[in-house]
């Protein structure tokens, strides 16, 4: 296709171009993935199929949870070693200006949000309703607006960016609130090799999209991930400003241990 036809067809098929640009349906050239035949971000690997769904299920805070955005203030967040960047509107924290970490850390949490993309905003691939939840400031759990709106199967809601895609597709229409109920246990380390990689379960809107499925090592973007040699045991959770102000609300952690120990 030549340089003119391809815009042209751009300009009839804007949907059709927006694809394009996002690398939907082509090889990234990016490293492949380890045990796949595929690609970081590879444009190609099959779209993971869609359930449909009744959409965000609401679960409130536990007595023994951490409440980290209870609809009011951003008081266990902080950006930049200051203030939290974002703004809370209508009970929601809205992305804004920067990310935003946890003033605790954690290791082995269960972690239950609330997200929404804005309903009138544009989103096309990666762009106009992106964020995610960085477990320990590491490890991505990719929110983004994946209801009719095609990207790279390991960038779409519910993946681990850049490594897995989600199992299946459970976004909602965009403007309705997203739930994830997400169980996450940190690497283990034996000096500095890892003797079990950091695992996590995904629930989506109810339906699970990751069923304990090991990270690779931290999120990273466009190259493989990989673990470091040294790894700290807890870090705080930190949600990505990609740009677009996406709404969470009802955040909540349980930090998880042992039945029978003191932690
Ligand atoms: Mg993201």
């Amino acid at each position: 296709m030549s340089k003119f036809h391809y815009f042209a067809l751009c300009a009839l098929f804007p949907v059709a171009g927006y694809v394009f640009a996002d690398g939907f349906g082509v090889k990234s050239g990016n490293p492949l993935i380890t045990g796949t035949p595929y690609e970081v971000h590879d444009g190609t690997r099959p779209q993971p199929r869609i359930v449909e769904n009744a959409g965000s299920v609401s679960v409130k805070p536990p007595a023994d949870a951490i409440v980290l955005f209870g609809g009011e203030n951003l008081d266990a967040w902080t950006s930049n070693n200051g203030p939290a960047a974002w703004e809370v509107k209508n009970g929601a924290m809205v992305a804004a200006k920067a990310d935003v970490v946890t003033k605790q850390s954690f290791g082995a949490i269960q972690l239950h949000a609330e997200w929404r993309a804005p309903a009138e905003r544009p989103v096309n691939g990666q762009s106009g309703g992106n964020s995610g939840i960085f477990l320990m400031g590491r490890y991505e759990v990719q929110v983004l607006q994946s209801h009719n709106n095609k990207t790279y199967p390991d960038g779409q809601a519910g993946s681990l960016y850049g490594q897995c895609p989600p199992l299946v597709n459970a976004t909602t229409a965009q403007g309705e609130w997203q739930s994830y109920d997400v169980i996450f246990t940190p690497p283990v380390y034996e000096g500095e090799t890892v003797k079990e990689p950091a695992y996590v379960t995904i629930i989506h809107n109810g339906v699970v999209v990751q069923n304990h499925r090991p990270y690779l090592g931290p999120s990273s973007h466009k190259t493989l991930a990989s673990y470091p040699k040294n790894h700290p045991e807890t870090g705080p959770i930190r949600l990505q400003f990609h740009g677009d102000p996406m709404e969470f609300r009802n955040f909540w952690v349980r930090p998880l241990g042992e039945y029978d120990s003191e932690k």
